[in-house]
């Protein structure tokens, strides 16, 4: 492809809207457009990377057994209801009506959709397993869209099902799905680790999330070198400290005036954050988005507590719970700001972290304005509705497994993959019959990709200050060869003998014979970030070339069959 034909637009400037590299650098090298918030379109050369990306994900599924089939964006809200969904997912589905006022939304994921096709289309052990997947635009109206391709509101995703008669080849399933996760994300060039996932909205029993490593990332990764313990931050579990086994002295109340925070609370008392306990209020809704209930959650004052655990707890979903407002929750239940303990708490839920049970003697609110209490321990003096692992493991807590400390790492989520089990054959009766005629819930797996996020992840793991560094396996083209002086006849033709002889062996190449200053060029070089360049120049006469890789500095003067020879041999190896 000629440069002075493509629709190529570069940017100098960096886009006020745009905060980390990779979205500076797609924009800016003209590969995606903004049309409205979280809502980005492809320009050719963006466009085409995101086809490799695809391209790689096709390979490796069809490898894995998958079969491709496209389903619509737009679902019908019955099957969401049938699921639970309609509610449960909240407000990030993307909710539409038709003219006669039928519900619909945009598909976020498509659980429901495959769950329906396969339940009316399967009914014999025979059929199955069954692997079906799809890559198409998905919609989810995100509270925070942001980072360009990373959280948008309309994305593509690779979304797969499995369909199995038991558990024990869904574990099959899942495993050779995990492996075909390891082959894409090391095809598109990326560092990623592969981590214990909570399931979130969509449900079922275990999951993976692939994340690549970055410090731009929204993930937490908390991980341990000494065993192979890897989790998100949100799933991590976190050790109880060890109970005490001294003696419960007796509840004291003290004047603690002002002393609103935990920080406040124990250097009034000269105690440590470790001695105290904190109260986190909540309010709760219902399914039709009304308030129904309090919920008092308490941990150690040292602890941050983990919502995801909570809510888990709780059995509802996460958009369900929101900070209380709390002087109306402190009418109904008595909490105070700042001053609530577990004590004195009436009509709302009490949800405290499992190692308050063993811990003796804490200071806790009084339930009274400026007031502490001395001494509370549980059992003897409070209970709770709920007990569990409330709280988040952080950077040096001992690791669950092994007791290490454990170590934090940022990341991008590019896929995560779940074992479903079959909370969506039994919600939705999808069932076959075994070779008994006994009939059986279908056992289910699904398994996301975010293709347009993956290309972002891509770029922000590889660029420098002056652009991308494309990995060959997705990079829009494999080469770039640029004429220095346009317009010099013997610069032109050994360019375009050099582009022909690429071309011609396979390599996708670019000729950047624009009528621009060679600065520019090499500027718009960098920028795109094609991994070979080849610089035609002065010594075109002599059939003398530059030969250059984008990744690395070296820029080596080469006869023009040596330039091509390495061209070639650079990438077959790499792609
Ligand atoms: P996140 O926690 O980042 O919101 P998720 O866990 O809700 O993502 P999944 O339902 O697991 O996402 O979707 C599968 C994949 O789709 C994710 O692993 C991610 O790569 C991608 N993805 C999800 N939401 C977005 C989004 N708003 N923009 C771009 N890609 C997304
Ligand atoms: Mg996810």
């Amino acid at each position: 492809m000629k440069l002075s034909k493509m629709h190529l637009r570069t940017l100098r400037e960096v886009p006020s809207e745009a905060e980390i590299p990779s979205h500076v650098l797609l924009l800016r090298a003209g590969m995606i457009k903004k049309i409205v918030s979280g809502v980005y379109g492809f320009m050719p050369l963006g466009y085409r990377s995101l086809r490799k990306i695809e391209g790689i994900i096709r390979e490796e599924m069809d490898r894995a057994g998958g079969q491709e089939i496209n389903m619509s964006a737009i679902q019908p809200a019955e099957l969401w209801q049938e699921s639970g969904r309609w509610y449960a997912y909240g407000p990030e589905l993307w909710r539409l009506k038709d003219r006669s006022g039928r519900d619909f939304c945009l598909g976020p994921t498509h659980e429901e959709i495959f769950t329906d096709i396969v339940r009316n289309e399967v009914s014999s052990y025979r059929q199955l397993p069954l692997n079906l997947y799809q890559i198409q635009h998905k919609y989810r109206d995100e509270a925070r869209p942001r980072f360009g391709l990373m959280r948008s509101r309309e994305f593509i995703m690779k979304d797969a099902y499995t369909f199995d008669k038991s558990y024990e080849d869904l574990d099959k399933s899942y495993d050779t799905m995990y492996g075909a996760y390891e082959r894409i994300f090391n095809r598109c060039g990326l560092t990623y680790r592969a981590v214990e996932a909570d399931t979130g909205a969509i449900g079922g029993s275990n999951s993976h999330e692939f994340t690549a490593l970055s410090e731009v990332g929204e993930s937490e990764v908390a991980y341990c070198e000494k065993c192979n313990m890897a989790a998100t931050s949100e799933r991590a579990e976190c050790l109880d400290a060890p109970a005490e086994d001294c003696e419960m002295l007796a509840l004291e109340e003290v004047l603690t005036p002002g002393t609103k925070t935990i920080e406040d609370v124990a250097n009034f008392l000269g105690l440590p954050q470790s001695r105290t306990m904190k109260a986190l209020l909540f309010v709760t809704y219902n399914q039709e988005g009304k308030e129904d209930g309090y919920v008092a959650a308490f941990l150690r004052g040292d602890r941050e507590l983990n919502k995801t655990k909570l809510v888990n707890a709780l059995g509802i979903p996460e958009h369900a719970l929101e900070f209380a407002d709390e002087e109306k929750m402190g009418a109904e239940t008595g909490c105070v700001g700042g001053f609530t303990g577990p004590m004195g708490l009436r009509n709302c839920k009490i949800a405290v972290d499992s190692e308050l049970l063993g811990i003796k003697n804490l200071c806790t609110g009084a339930c009274k304005l400026d007031h502490h209490v001395k001494n509370v321990n549980y059992g003897r003096d409070y209970e709770a509705d709920i007990v569990a692992d409330l709280k988040m493991l952080k950077e040096g807590d001992p690791c669950p497994v092994c007791k290490n400390p454990v170590k934090y790492a940022r990341g991008i989520e590019v896929g995560q993959i779940f074992k479903l089990g079959t909370k969506y054959s039994e919600s939705m009766g999808a069932c076959y019959k075994d070779e008994n005629m006994e009939e059986h819930h279908i056992v289910m797996g699904c398994y996301g990709i975010g293709v347009t996020r993956t290309l972002a992840a891509i770029v922000e793991q590889h660029h420098d200050g002056d652009g991308i560094l494309w990995p060959v396996s997705v990079a829009p083209y494999h080469a770039i060869i640029t004429i220095v002086s346009s317009g010099e006849p013997a610069q032109e033709s050994l360019a375009e003998e050099v582009y022909d002889e690429l071309v011609a062996a396979g390599v996708e190449a670019l000729l950047d014979d624009r009528s621009e200053r060679a600065g520019v060029k090499f500027k718009d070089a960098d920028l795109l970030g094609i991994p070979v360049r080849i610089t035609v120049g002065k010594k075109a006469g002599e059939g003398i070339v530059e030969y250059k890789l984008r990744r690395s500095p070296a820029n080596e003067e080469v006869d023009r069959a040596e330039a091509v020879r390495r061209a070639i041999e650079f990438v077959n190896k790499e792609k």
